[in-house]
């Protein structure tokens, strides 16, 4: 196999994480500068040339549209770079899912982009960063890779940004992958692909927009009212996502004014604070008479940024906002 030369991208983390000491909880996210942190990896020989570019220094629940624009256009620099095998952006597992799924949604699927984190900090005992670095370098050195879109690796195992989602605060094998399953095993040794290449020669499925609308996930609670569906209209949502119970569920008067807000041009999206599973259209909540859009696989918080995307390229009707969540 060639070997690599791969552009790292810094953005902090716990795979960036400075611990008080090898055994404490305490920790900050980030603490490690990314030189530090490649530096650490250097007894690993890793078979890569590595380019670091450090974006930012931050636990990832502070990540947002200025690191967003910078990751965009480093990962798109690198795609058409002759150089460059691919990228790793190493991130913070919080929002991880979020990244993984707007650059998914804004990139052609061309080279492999790969997001790779850590549950434990990088001076801790047991720490799993190293490992994840590994596995991430092995997979974006495979030809086989690209043409999947962006992937997060993590705990040996490969998954695709649409389906992937944190599942645990603090295990080293935290995240899920909805409805899919991992699409490959990785080791530091060993990837074995479970299925080809789906998304060869695919353009970004939408342009990168030049700002992001604000757009709100509203969890349901039994008990609720509709006021807080005025209150997120009154601080400008441009778009509203419902965690709701079950099937996408929530009290009817709440169901109500989300149906206002949808008819009054605010589109909202219903899906489900439950672990896993499908919100489809018109089961317990009739979205065809109210105008309301069910977010399928998706969970709350991947739904945010597809409606995201969606409103920032003037796409707010229904049916077609529909159409991009059957598409995933
Ligand atoms: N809060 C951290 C972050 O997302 C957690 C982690 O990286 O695992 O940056």
């Amino acid at each position: 196999m060639k070997r690599a030369r791969i552009l790292v991208l810094g953005t902090g983390g716990t795979i960036a994480g400075a611990a008080v000491s090898a055994t404490s909880a305490a920790y900050q996210p980030g603490g490690l500068s990314l030189d530090a942190m490649l530096g650490n990896l250097a007894g690993l020989d890793l078979a890569a040339d590595l380019i670091p570019q450090e974006v930012a220094q931050i636990g990832s629940q502070d990540i947002g549209w200025p690191q967003w624009q910078a990751l965009h256009a480093a990962c798109a620099g690198a795609l058409v770079d002759p150089s460059v095998t691919g990228v790793i952006i190493t991130h913070g597992t919080d929002t991880a899912e979020e990244t993984a799924f707007l650059l998914d949604l804004t990139l052609p699927a061309g080279k492999p982009i790969v997001l790779v984190g850590a549950m434990r900090p990088a001076d801790a005992v047991g720490a799993d960063g190293m490992r994840n670095f590994a596995n991430a370098v092995r997979v974006v050195s495979d030809p086989a890779a690209c043409g999947r879109g962006v992937l997060l690796v993590m705990g040996d195992a490969v998954l695709a940004a649409r389906d992937a989602r944190k599942a645990a605060t603090s295990s080293i094998d935290a995240f899920k992958s909805f409805p899919r399953g991992a699409i490959a095993r990785v080791t530091p040794a060993r990837l074995d692909w479970f299925g080809p290449p789906h998304r060869v020669g695919w353009a970004a499925r939408y342009p990168w927009p030049a700002a992001l609308p604000r757009v709100a996930i509203l969890t349901a609670g039994a008990g609720m009212d509709e006021q807080p569906v005025a209150a997120l209209l009154g601080i400008g949502c441009k778009g509203m996502v419902l965690a709701g119970m079950g099937q996408g569920n929530a009290p009817a008067c709440v169901i109500a004014a989300l149906a206002e807000a949808a008819a009054s041009g605010v589109p909202v999206v219903r899906a489900t604070r439950v672990d896993e599973g499908i919100v489809d259209r018109n089961v317990e909540v009739d979205d065809d008479a109210l105008g309301l859009v069910a977010a399928r696989a998706l969970g709350p918080a991947k739904a945010r940024v597809l409606l995201m995307v969606l409103i920032a390229n003037g796409i707010t009707d229904a049916g077609a906002i529909q159409a991009a969540f059957d598409a995933g």
